[in-house]
């Protein structure tokens, strides 16, 4: 068999490990072109928010890195991939193309289009499955008339029917480049070679792109990056205890960022910029190797990002957690859903779910979402969005979202919640839009899915639970230091009134600095009639749904562009 010559294109999977689409670009190959093409029409404020596209530009930087360390490079090109791939492999003289399978629609879209390109120019394709634990293409053949479940102890079943999770794929200690010993001799003349299709190369900056630069110290707390991804997953599997403990609903979403220390211990007070500064603060007088291993955590593992981006594989997650709950706690420890095992599996249902429903991210048309009759509300939705409701935990966490791009999973239920069924009855697809843009692990398949199921359209149908926009957040952190973080203006609004400052006789609301309806929103609904109206109107959806009636709504007002 002749030696051939690849094109490696990395999209999600920015990661040397467990990387199946690296192992197979190097097998039997006289040269391998690592390449990540940066698409101009996805790189705009109004899409992509900063801390996610610095999140990615870190974590190219550091993919570079590792592939330098293997003998190779990442080539970054700016162009839309489906015209840049086919003209590299014409014009890099390749005869294979390597690839993570990515199961999101506008990725098959692109994917196909590329594919029959190489095609045409008789290279050979190859997509390995790494993005998930198992391969949904046989998740699906498992599904009673292809259809996903949505239910998770149905797909549970399904998994377990598909037999292990697959092993990781080997590492991948060197690679030899393209350029070596080849007519095209360096980075540029790559790069030259596609002159008409690429309007620049390189990793840019985010003021390059067009954005605001995110000061030091702001924006989300964690680097992104396979390196940094691997060395906080290993640290937390290292917490045998908050292993074993893990239960997701009793998580605190008000917990705020905080240094982590050695094994199990979680420095008390405010999160300092510099964990190992408090390290040393810290009464317990840690030792030299926990300040090593110091990082800042909130209460879950806060490695979305890693996984949305692929930085951390979900297999080399799945495979090292096994191995501290079955050998290290011998299999005693919380169990799915509740359990960090189960949240991968939740990962895993809302991918399947995903992958086989037509119009997932929609309602029209959508075969598993419920057909209620929302409104496009401009004036509710920006509110919302600019932390304007009046209702500070709500506010908080939209705050937490702008500034960082993350926030608990039990936050974004309180504000979904809020602001779709809850209280202000706007669509959850302009929820989802708004989340999509802010996060650093914006994921079309969890985000879809979960807006749909804190929404009652699928997934969970009980309508008449309201989380209440005053009680939620105050069950965790009664002194409201979560709320005085994010929403400086009412630092100095006493405890009895932060989560409610309107009810604050107007000498205290002065005397804290912050007189609602001047320095702060009077509450955009009243809570108790709102979610009485939002449950009238669902249950009126619900029943329309049950005769058969509903047809398909039309939400009212006019969607965002
Ligand atoms: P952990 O609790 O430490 O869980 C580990 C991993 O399991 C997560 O990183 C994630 O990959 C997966 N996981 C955990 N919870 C869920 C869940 N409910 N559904 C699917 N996978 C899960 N998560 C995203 O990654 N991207 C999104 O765009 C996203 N949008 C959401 C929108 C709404 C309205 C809601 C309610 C939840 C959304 N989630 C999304 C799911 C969940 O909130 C986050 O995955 C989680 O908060 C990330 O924090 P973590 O890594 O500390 O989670």
């Amino acid at each position: 068999m002749a030696a051939k010559r690849t094109i490696l294109w990395f999209r999600k999977g920015l990661r040397v490990h467990d990387n199946p689409a690296l192992v197979k670009a190097c097998e039997g190959a006289s040269a391998v072109q690592p390449v990540f093409v940066l698409d101009p029409w996805f790189i705009k404020p109004e899409r992509v928010g900063a801390n996610r596209l610095r999140f990615l530009l870190e974590s190219l930087t550091d993919l570079d890195a590792s592939l330098r360390a293997r003998g190779s490079s990442l080539l970054v090109l700016h162009g839309d991939p489906a015209r840049v791939i086919p003209a590299a492999l014409e014009a890099w003289r390749c005869d294979r193309l390597c690839y993570e399978f990515d199961t999101e629609p506008y990725a098959q879209k692109r994917d196909a289009s590329v594919n029959e390109a190489a095609r045409a120019l008789g290279v050979e394709v190859h997509a390995p499955v790494s993005h998930t634990l198992w391969d949904l293409d046989r998740l699906l053949a498992k599904c009673p008339r292809g259809e996903p479940p949505t239910a998770y102890a149905s797909f549970l079943k399904i998994a377990h029917g598909v037999g292990p999770v697959p092993p990781v794929a080997p590492d991948v200690p060197s690679i030899t480049p393209l350029s070596d010993g080849d007519a095209l001799s360096d980075g540029k003349d790559l790069v030259d070679a596609l002159r008409d299709v690429v309007t620049g190369s390189g990793i840019p900056s985010l003021e390059r792109l067009g954005y605001e630069p995110i000061k030091a110290g702001e924006g989300f707390p964690a680097r992104g990056g396979e390196t940094e991804g691997l060395a906080r997953l290993r640290k937390m599997l290292a917490r045998t205890t908050y292993i074993a403990e893990f239960k997701k609903p009793q998580t605190n979403p008000t917990e705020l960022w905080t240094p982590v220390l050695g094994k199990e211990g979680k420095v008390k007070g405010a999160p300092p910029a510099n964990p190992f500064e408090a390290a040393k603060k810290s009464s317990k007088e840690p030792k030299s190797t926990q300040l090593a291993e110091a990082f800042m955590a909130p209460a879950t593992t806060a490695l979305s990002p890693y996984l949305k981006f692929g930085c951390v594989s979900p297999r080399t997650f799945w495979h090292e957690l096994r191995a501290v709950l079955d050998v290290e706690l011998g299999g005693k420890h919380s169990k799915p859903p509740e359990s960090l095992e189960g949240q991968l599996l939740w990962r895993e249902f809302y991918y399947l779910a995903g992958y086989g429903t037509p119009n997932y991210d929609r309602m029209a048309g959508n075969r598993i979402c419920r057909q209620i009759p929302w409104t496009w509300d401009e004036e509710r939705l920006a509110a919302w969005e600019e932390s304007r409701t009046g209702f500070p935990w709500i506010d908080a966490c939209m705050m937490q979202l702008k500034q960082e791009g993350w926030m608990h999973h039990l936050a974004r239920h309180a504000v979904a919640c809020f602001l779709t069924r809850g209280d202000l009855f706007v669509h959850w697809e302009a929820g989802a839009a708004v989340f999509d843009r802010e996060l650093v692990d914006a994921d079309w398949a969890l985000n879809n899915g979960n807006w749909m199921w804190l929404s009652c359209s699928c997934f969970f149908y009980q309508y008449f639970r309201v989380y209440g926009p005053v009680s939620f957040g105050k069950k965790y952190d009664k002194e409201g230091a979560y709320i005085r973080k994010y929403l400086p203006q009412l630092k100095d609004m006493p405890a009895k009134y932060i989560y409610e400052p309107w009810t604050a006789p107007i000498e205290v609301q002065r005397k804290a600095g912050c007189v609602v309806g001047v320095d702060y929103p009077a509450p955009i609904v009243d809570h108790a009639v709102a979610s009485k109206e939002c449950i009238e109107k669902i249950a009126a959806a619900y029943n329309a749904h049950k005769n058969g009636t509903a047809g398909s709504i039309v939400a009212a007002g006019k969607k965002r562009k």
